[in-house]
């Protein structure tokens, strides 16, 4: 499992369980030392002391010891150098790559660890990371491990969900660590250190645009109100204490404008920008800051191996890095390797970016998404906070979309829709990597649970067959299956996929927001639906839209679904529901008149082929509007073995040559 992949959760329950301080059995190379000097060389100056601190007391998942990798001492050394030369460390760092637990976390403990009486507060994005915060910061330091290092650091009272009280002289009152969301309203107290943790995120810079510049007149709201200023050193007098009236930062960029933009623009910020190379097998560094200041500023091997010499020769020359030539005061600096221990080797980096390359930009390489790049720059608006709906509206109509993949996209969506004249509501996304046969309970289970006035599918070939084993069987649902045909519509303003835009811009639409509250950051990444959707909807440029990929499929069939409502809303009355070849008439609730069912009997009886019994299921089946039991045994029995040709084999044709049409 990747480090990224692992929940939280996990990762306190592991910090709980198996932090021990072993003498004999940390790192080889400390064979040698004695648990005396550990506790010497975590107490001493300079970045050796965090980094054998981190490595003496955190294990993984795996109960491992955690090496501390070129990343982690590159962002030791940026903020220390930044904070000899009075700049805010702010370090822009790939997704995945330990910044809350190697960075944030630890870090807190080990500045607490040195000097109990600071006052440290962490602003993060979300109330559920600030627990996590405090939680891990508050295992770390009740563990054997820390506790052996530094036995005399106690806790005055039990830690709460969002501060721990450590024992000291002094400001008795005041907690030693708060974790605070950017949003959280009220003044607290002072503190002598801030953490601005990845309060940029999806939610607030993508989805929500207003929420922007909210994020960073909170950072410097709670800089401004809460921080303690540092003191100026002066001869003959005590030097200040460490770390007092710090600020650190660390995150992802996710939108031009977010916070690090306005960052990476402001002399008081020294930005250490960190992005995966374009062939996966590096990382390039960049600093952006003062001209003047990063004249001096070292090197990248020299940061990971902390050896300031200005005079040295520079490392090898980096990619050319976006950040070069959006920044004046830009500095490439060289790169450092991959974090190969944490998973992430060039193998790996390039199968994320062959996924969604313009995630891996995004998230990796810190191109941000820029003002006008998104196809569904409302989508935000439409999300409110309310559950899934469990029932339709009485009037309405609900169609279902299903985009069926091909060989070169192993993906099925399907996506349920409600609507009438003005309103659209999203009822259900289905995601899978299934064979036809699959596919085909999929969509039995949905027509069951929705009973929807249409099936739109697309690929001619699939549907073509739908439809013609149907009607031999007579069966209702014929009448609700759609073909959809793809073509140069795709991209039209006012039919095509950019529509969705639209009508989102007018707020017709209403998406549950709940459906992913809890969900943890990288859940798209294990294929949860809800936040695959979510992601296209967000993410998804024009661009994407043309190059049909997996990442849009959720789209496609929210599309599909979407034309079929419009028309439906546009021709066919309240009342009832006309298949184009006439056949049978049902209205949507599965209420049928008497005249219905004698018409359905005479449709069904014309079949000379079928059994009394046949005739009397196939009625039942009609008149009962939830003909479950037709679409499972016809597509099943008839079906599945050809689909399943179909969409495996690239011989099958049409269905997988799909590609061709947009
Ligand atoms: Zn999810």
């Amino acid at each position: 499992m990747r480090p990224e992949d692992i929940p939280i959760e996990e990762l306190v329950a592991a910090a709980e369980e198996s932090l021990s301080f072993d003498e004999s059995a940390v790192f080889e190379r400390w064979a040698r030392d004695t648990l005396e000097d550990i506790r010497r060389r975590v107490r001493g100056p300079g970045a050796d002391a965090y980094h054998t601190f981190v490595e003496a007391v955190f294990r993984d998942e795996n109960d491992d010891p955690v090496e501390q990798a070129e990343i982690h001492r590159a962002w030791e050394s940026h903020s220390r150098w930044c904070y000899q030369h009075r700049l805010i460390p702010t370090v822009l760092a790939p997704w995945g790559h330990g910044k809350s637990v190697q960075r944030v976390c630890l870090r807190v403990a080990f500045m607490l660890a040195r000097n109990p009486s600071l006052r440290i507060l962490v602003v993060t994005n979300t109330d559920a990371n600030a627990k996590n915060r405090t939680r891990l910061v508050s295992s770390i330091m009740a563990s054997d491990g820390f506790k052996k290092l530094f036995p005399d650091v106690e806790f005055s009272r039990p830690p709460t969900d969002y501060e721990i009280h450590l024992k000291r002289r002094g400001r008795a009152g005041d907690p030693s660590f708060t974790a605070r969301t950017i949003f959280s309203k009220g003044v607290g107290a002072r503190v002598d250190v801030i953490i601005v943790d990845d309060v940029s995120d999806l939610e607030n810079s993508l989805l929500k645009p207003a929420e922007r510049s909210k994020v960073g007149m909170s950072v410097k709201g709670a800089t401004k109100s809460r921080l303690v200023p540092r003191k100026k050193e002066r001869p003959g007098r005590r030097p200040p204490r460490e770390w007092t009236g710090y600020t650190e930062q660390i995150g992802t960029r996710w939108h031009d404008e977010d916070w690090w933009g306005e960052c990476l623009r402001s002399g008081a910020y020294c930005t250490l920008v960190l992005a995966m190379a374009q062939d996966n097998g590096r990382i390039n560094c960049a600093v952006v800051g003062p001209a003047d200041a990063l004249e001096s500023y070292p090197w990248a091997y020299q940061i990971i191996q902390r050896t300031f010499d200005p005079d040295e020769a520079p490392g090898p020359a980096p990619d050319d890095l976006p950040v070069l030539q959006r920044y004046e005061s830009a500095k490439a600096i060289g790169t450092i390797p991959l974090w190969e221990e944490g998973g992430y080797d060039q193998e790996e980096m390039g199968r994320r970016e062959v996924d969604d390359p313009r995630w891996h930009n995004c998230g990796r390489r810190q191109i941000p998404y820029s003002e006008g790049e998104q196809a569904f720059p409302h989508f935000g608006q439409c999300v409110h906070k309310v559950e899934p709906r469990i029932t339709v509206p009485s009037g309405w109509y609900v169609t279902v979309g299903c985009d069926p993949g091909g060989t070169t996209r192993p993906g099925n969506a399907i996506a349920v829709i409600a609507g009438n004249d003005s309103e659209r509501v999203f009822l259900e996304i289905r995601l899978g990597k299934w064979t036809g046969t699959e596919l085909s309970e999929q969509l039995t289970e949905v027509f069951q649970r929705w009973n929807p006035d249409a099936v739109v599918v697309e690929t001619n070939a699939l549907q073509a067959y739908l439809v013609e084993i149907g009607m031999l069987a007579k069966a209702p649902w014929t009448s609700r299956v759609r073909p959809f045909h793809t073509g140069s519509n795709k991209m039209n303003p006012l039919e095509g996929v950019p529509a969705l835009d639209i009508e989102f811009s007018h707020n017709a639409w209403s998406f549950p927001g709940l459906a992913w509250s809890g969900h943890p950051q990288g859940h798209e990444e294990q294929g949860c639906p809800w936040c695959v959707l979510r992601r296209a909807f967000v993410t998804t440029t024009r661009q994407d839209l043309r190059h049909h990929t997996d990442r849009v499929d959720t789209i496609m069939a929210t599309w599909f679904a979407h034309r079929r409502l419009i028309q439906l809303c546009r021709y066919v009355g309240a009342v009832g529901f006309v298949g184009s070849d006439g056949s049978v008439e049902i209205d949507r609730y599965g209420n049928v008149t008497e005249e219905d069912v004698k018409r359905i009997r005479r449709q069904i009886e014309a079949d000379d082929e079928l059994t009394p019994k046949q005739v009397a299921d196939r009625l039942a089946s009609a008149v009962s509007g939830a003909p479950k039991s037709e679409w499972s045994q016809v597509v099943i029995d008839s079906l599945s073995e050809e689909i399943d040709d179909m969409m495996l084999d690239n011989s099958g044709g049409a269905l997988l040559d799909d590609e061709d049409d947009w």
